[in-house]
C-alpha cells in the first residue's frame, strides 16, 4: 500500500466505528486516503441485541458479523488488535500486539458498564458489555439450573435471577427472562414457581424516559409474567450471595446477579489522558476532541450537547450511527480543505422491548406504541440496523423476520 497517503485510523468496529468506516470507502477515492479500522475482534456484534444474547432467547451468531464479510480487506486495512491507548502528541495509537500512526483518528470504542464505584459490582455481578460477557450469562443460568438437579441440598436461592438496576437494559433483559425462565424450568423439570425474577431500581419509577401510562403498562405486563420489582430500592454493594439494598441492608440472594445500573465510555479514554465528564468526551459541535484538529469522538465516548433539551443527548445506537455520516463527511473535509459540518440529531423515536411479542415506544413525534405494535417496530428496527451493515442479504441470513 502506498504510505504516502494521509492515513485515517478508526479504532472500534461498532455502530459509530462501522459506519463511518463505509461513508469513508463511498466518499474517498482508494487513492485519496489508506482507511484502516481497528477492532478487538474478526466480528462486529449488534450491541442492541446483547440482552437476547444474555438470556439466552437468540443463539450469539445471530447477533454478530464478520468485519471481512462486510468490509471489503484490499480496500480498508482490518487490524483485530485491542486498543491500549491512543498518544495524541505523537498522532500513535498503541494496540495490544503493535501500533499504529495516524493522521487522522475516529474514536468510537463503545460502552463499558459503570458500577459508580459500588462495592463488589465489578466482582461478583454479570454486565452485559460484549459478545462474550453476554453468553457467559445465559451461560451461568443454565448451569445453575443443571446444578440444582444434581444437588439434593441445593438452595432455591441458587436458582433465583436479579437484575439490578430497571433503565433500558435492565427491562429489556426482564423481557427476554420472562420468556427464557419457562423454557429452562421445563428443560430441566423445575416447578416454575421456584425461580424468582427480581428487578431492583433505585428511582421511584422504571423506565423515567417514558410517559407514566407506558411505564405502568410496561411494569404491569412484567409482573403478570412473574417478574418482582424492587423500585426505590438503591443498591449499596454486590456480594457473593446477592444485592445488599436499602438503609437496612437487606442481602436479597440469586444464583445469577446481573448489574445493569449504567454505561460509561471506553476506559481507553482515560488511559489516553483525554478530559472526561461523566466518563465521556464533550465533543464539539462538529464531534471533534476540544482543541485537536484530528480527532473525532463519536457514539458512546462521547457526550453531544442537545441545545433544545439544555443536555446532552441520551447514548443511543440511532445517534452513533447518525454521528458517524457526519465523522466521514468532516474527515473528507479535512482532507479536501472545506468547512467543517456541525451534528445534528434526529431521533427516529424510541422502543423497548419486554420480550419477543411485547413492548413499549414513542415514534414519529410523540406516538405511542404498546403491545404487538411496539414489538413489531422494535423488529422492524433491528432489522434495518443489520440492512445498514450488510444489505438485504445480512437481513435475511440473521434478521428477525420470523412471524410471531
Ligand atoms: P459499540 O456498539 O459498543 O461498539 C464498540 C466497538 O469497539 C465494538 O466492536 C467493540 O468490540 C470494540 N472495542 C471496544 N473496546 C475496544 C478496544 N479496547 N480495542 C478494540 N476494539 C474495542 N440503542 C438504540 O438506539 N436502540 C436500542 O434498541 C438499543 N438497545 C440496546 C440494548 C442493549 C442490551 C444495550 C447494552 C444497548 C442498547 N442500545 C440501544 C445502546 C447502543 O447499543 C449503544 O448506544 C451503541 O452500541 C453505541 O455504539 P458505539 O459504536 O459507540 O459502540
Ligand atoms: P440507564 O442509565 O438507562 O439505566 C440504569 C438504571 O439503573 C437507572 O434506572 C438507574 O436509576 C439504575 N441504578 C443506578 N444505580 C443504581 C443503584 N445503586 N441501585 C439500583 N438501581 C440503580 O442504563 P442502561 O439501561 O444500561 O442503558 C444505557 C444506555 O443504552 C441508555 O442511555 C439507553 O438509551 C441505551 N439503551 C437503549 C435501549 C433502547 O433504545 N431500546 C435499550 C438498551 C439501552
Amino acid at each position: 500500500m502506498n504510505t504516502s497517503k494521509p492515513k485515517i485510523v478508526v479504532l472500534g468496529a461498532g455502530y459509530a466505528g462501522l459506519t463511518t468506516t463505509k461513508r469513508l470507502m463511498q466518499k474517498l477515492h482508494p487513492e485519496e486516503a489508506e482507511i484502516i479500522l481497528v477492532n478487538k475482534h474478526n466480528y462486529h456484534y449488534e450491541s442492541t441485541w446483547l440482552h437476547e444474547v444474555a438470556a439466552g432467547t437468540i443463539n450469539p451468531n445471530q447477533a454478530r458479523v464478520m468485519i471481512s464479510d462486510i468490509v471489503n480487506p484490499n480496500r480498508v486495512r482490518l487490524i483485530y488488535d485491542s486498543v491500549v491507548e491512543v498518544k495524541k502528541e505523537e498522532q500513535r495509537v498503541v494496540l495490544e500486539n503493535n501500533e499504529i500512526t495516524y493522521d487522522y483518528l475516529v474514536f468510537a470504542l463503545g460502552f463499558e458498564s459503570n458500577d459508580f464505584g459500588i462495592k463488589g459490582m465489578d466482582e461478583h455481578a454479570f454486565a452485559i458489555e460484549d459478545i462474550d460477557s453476554s453468553r457467559l450469562i445465559s451461560e451461568h443460568m443454565e448451569y445453575q439450573f443443571a446444578k440444582y438437579k444434581m444437588d439434593e441440598n441445593a438452595d432455591d436461592d441458587s436458582l433465583h435471577i436479579m437484575v439490578g438496576g430497571a433503565g433500558f437494559t435492565g427491562i429489556e433483559l426482564l423481557g427476554e427472562l420472562v420468556e427464557k425462565v419457562p423454557e429452562l424450568c421445563k428443560k430441566f423439570d423445575i416447578d416454575r414457581s421456584k425461580v424468582r425474577i427480581i428487578s431492583v431500581e433505585a428511582a421511584p419509577s422504571i423506565l423515567p424516559m417514558f410517559d407514566k401510562d407506558l411505564v405502568d403498562y410496561a411494569r404491569k405486563s412484567l409482573e403478570d409474567r412473574g417478574v418482582e420489582f424492587r423500585i426505590g430500592t438503591p443498591i449499596s454493594e454486590c456480594t457473593p450471595e446477592g444485592f445488599i439494598v436499602g438503609d437496612d441492608k437487606e442481602l436479597i440472594k440469586a444464583g445469577t446477579v446481573v448489574w445493569t445500573g449504567g454505561v460509561k465510555g471506553s476506559s481507553v479514554l482515560e488511559k489516553s489522558g483525554f478530559e472526561l465528564t461523566k466518563g465521556k468526551v464533550n465533543v464539539d459541535a462538529d464531534l471533534r476532541l476540544p482543541g485537536e484538529e484530528n480527532i473525532f469522538v463519536l457514539g458512546d465516548c462521547s457526550w453531544v450537547w442537545d441545545k433544545e433539551a439544555d443536555r446532552p443527548y441520551g447514548p443511543t445506537a440511532q445517534l452513533a450511527t447518525q454521528e458517524a455520516d457526519v465523522a466521514a463527511n468532516n474527515v473528507k473535509a479535512l482532507l479536501t480543505n472545506r468547512p467543517l459540518e456541525n451534528f445534528v440529531f434526529k431521533s427516529k423515536g424510541t422502543v423497548a422491548s419486554l420480550g419477543v411479542t411485547d413492548g413499549i415506544g414513542t415514534v414519529f413525534d410523540d406516538y405511542k406504541l404498546r403491545g404487538k405494535s411496539a414489538a413489531a417496530m422494535k423488529k422492524v428496527v433491528d432489522n434495518r440496523s443489520l440492512f445498514l451493515v450488510g444489505g438485504a442479504k445480512l437481513v435475511l441470513k440473521k434478521g428477525k423476520i420470523r412471524p410471531f
